[in-house]
């Protein structure tokens, strides 16, 4: 990407050094285990699906079964429709799943297979080989070269609600049963945050009266108890009755300031062909960012921000005051995926702490823009901002930015330690930890976690480097 150099034949070339994103379809595979029984299935070789089976186990600590319509050089050549069409039976008799969610990679991309035509194909043809010919299949275009990991998510949030929630599959009409009573429906698309956000605001919205269909939810399918028996597709996830029923909720929450850049988002879609209001917002991390959240469901749902989460706000109010002698003045590198990186620099320049370097794999081109909006009033100096970068680009830069901690996911280990600064893990992929699959990031609570790993990052380092040690601090 970044590092052009010259080969001894005298011609440039470029390369990436350890990307600072992930593969566009691993992003797709996670968002569709967050619908119930919904078995991912990769069209493309099973290298991929490996890949990214690989890298999701690691962080979440549970199994994932990845589908493959495992093609070979042959159907490079000649086109992989019929190991699609295969495929889709076998998974569907093995795994007896509720959907499909079918993403593309960059071999067939490549190759340029119409999967919207295939699928049309078999489903014709679905009667004779398929256990069970209607199953909804969920398609989405995932080429890896053009996009991140984030951008295959989101591409899944829309098009499950392009291809289930906006179809003419009848909605039903005395569906309201899963609704309690006094409740109102809520859609909330959060984005790619950690199983205990999703569950942290499912009680949030719950506590308001609200009753969330979250799209997608694997805090269940991710990071499952421990099983009396095993499960082929690990129950739990937004039901697809309810994704149906997300054209009737009072309105949509959406986290993301850079969402945009991955074109018609979910919430767009609803409030274009449904009318359901919108409500788009940063990630809320940070006692501001979580105000607009807290502020949006109080209005939605017409009552008053609870007396307990009141206490959260004040709490970590309190711990903010508590804290700064620590904080002040400290010299951070943000970096991960964009929408994380803004709800982390929003956060960091509340806490006294001056983000240096926010950087990014993605490449929306709004990161800047974005971190600007959440940091305004807040920052002495504007932080650099770089997008579409890798770990060698955000090294570089960080030997002469002489930051103080990092925060990020586990793969700025490698620079934390040769430089001997804390690395503070947050967000996805977290490979050497137990449980990164349920830090809390959001909303008061989430910030008050976030703030006193922070704090106690910095607090062991002075302990380490004094000659003497401190014991009380
Ligand atoms: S080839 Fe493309 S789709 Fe497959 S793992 Fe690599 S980046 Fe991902």
């Amino acid at each position: 990407m970044k590092h052009t150099a010259k080969l001894k034949t005298g011609h440039p070339y470029i390369s990436t050094t350890n990307a600072c994103k992930l593969c566009k379809p691993l992003g797709a595979c996670i968002a569709f285990r967050g619908i119930e029984g919904t078995m991912p299935f990769l069209h493309g070789s099973q290298g991929c699906a490996t890949y990214m089976r690989r890298y999701i186990i690691s962080h979440f600590r549970e199994p994932i079964d990845i589908a493959s319509s495992s093609l070979s050089e042959k159907h490079a050549v000649y086109g992989g429709g019929s190991n699609l069409k295969l495929g889709l039976n076998n998974s569907i008799d093995k795994y007896a799943p509720n959907a499909v969610g079918v993403a593309t990679t960059c071999l067939t991309e490549t190759i340029g297979d119409d999967v919207s035509m295939l699928l049309r194909e078999w489903r014709v043809d679905a009667d004779a080989e398929c256990p069970n010919p209607e199953i909804p299949v969920v398609n989405v275009s995932t080429a890896s070269y053009s996009g991140t990991h984030m951008e295959g998510f989101h591409a899944v949030v829309r098009e499950t609600i392009a291809q289930i929630a906006l179809t003419d599959v009848p909605i039903p009409e005395s569906g309201n049963e899963d609704i309690k009573i006094g409740t109102k429906p809520l859609n909330l698309m959060p984005g790619f945050v950690s199983t205990a956000d999703l569950r942290h605001l499912r009680d949030v919205c719950e506590d308001f009266g609200l009753e969330p269909t979250i799209l997608p939810d694997y805090s269940d399918t991710l990071d499952a108890p421990v099983m009396a028996e095993y499960e082929k597709l690990t129950s739990g996830g937004t039901s697809l009755q309810s994704i149906r029923k997300m054209p009737r909720a009072i309105a949509s929450i959406e986290f993301g300031r850079v969402l945009s850049a991955c074109g018609q988002t979910g919430g767009e879609l609803l409030q274009e062909k449904a009318d359901v209001p919108l409500y788009a917002m940063g990630m809320p991390i940070g006692v501001r960012e979580s105000d607009r959240f807290f502020n949006t469901l109080s209005r939605l749902s017409d009552r008053p921000i609870p007396r307990r989460h009141e206490l959260e706000r004040g709490r970590l109010l309190d711990a903010y005051a508590d804290g700064h002698k620590y904080l002040f003045g400290k010299r951070a590198i943000v970096y991960g995926e964009e929408d994380l990186v803004v709800g982390l620099t929003a956060f960091l320049s509340e806490i006294g702490v001056q983000p240096i370097l926010c950087a990014s794999g993605g490449s929306s081109g709004y990161l800047k823009d974005a971190i600007a909006a959440v940091t305004d009033g807040l920052l002495r100096e504007a932080p650099q901002v770089r997008d579409d970068v890798d770990f060698f680009d955000i090294a570089q830069d960080a030997l002469s930015l002489k930051p103080d901690f990092l925060i990020g996911n586990s793969k700025g280990y490698s620079f934390a330690r040769e430089q001997g600064i804390p690395l503070i893990r947050v967000g996805f992929p977290i490979h050497d930890r137990m449980g990164g699959q349920r830090i809390l990031h959001l909303g008061y609570r989430g910030s008050q976690n976030l703030f006193d790993l922070t704090v106690n990052a910095i607090i062991a380092k002075k302990q380490r480097d004094s000659p003497v040690g401190y014991g009380y601090i």
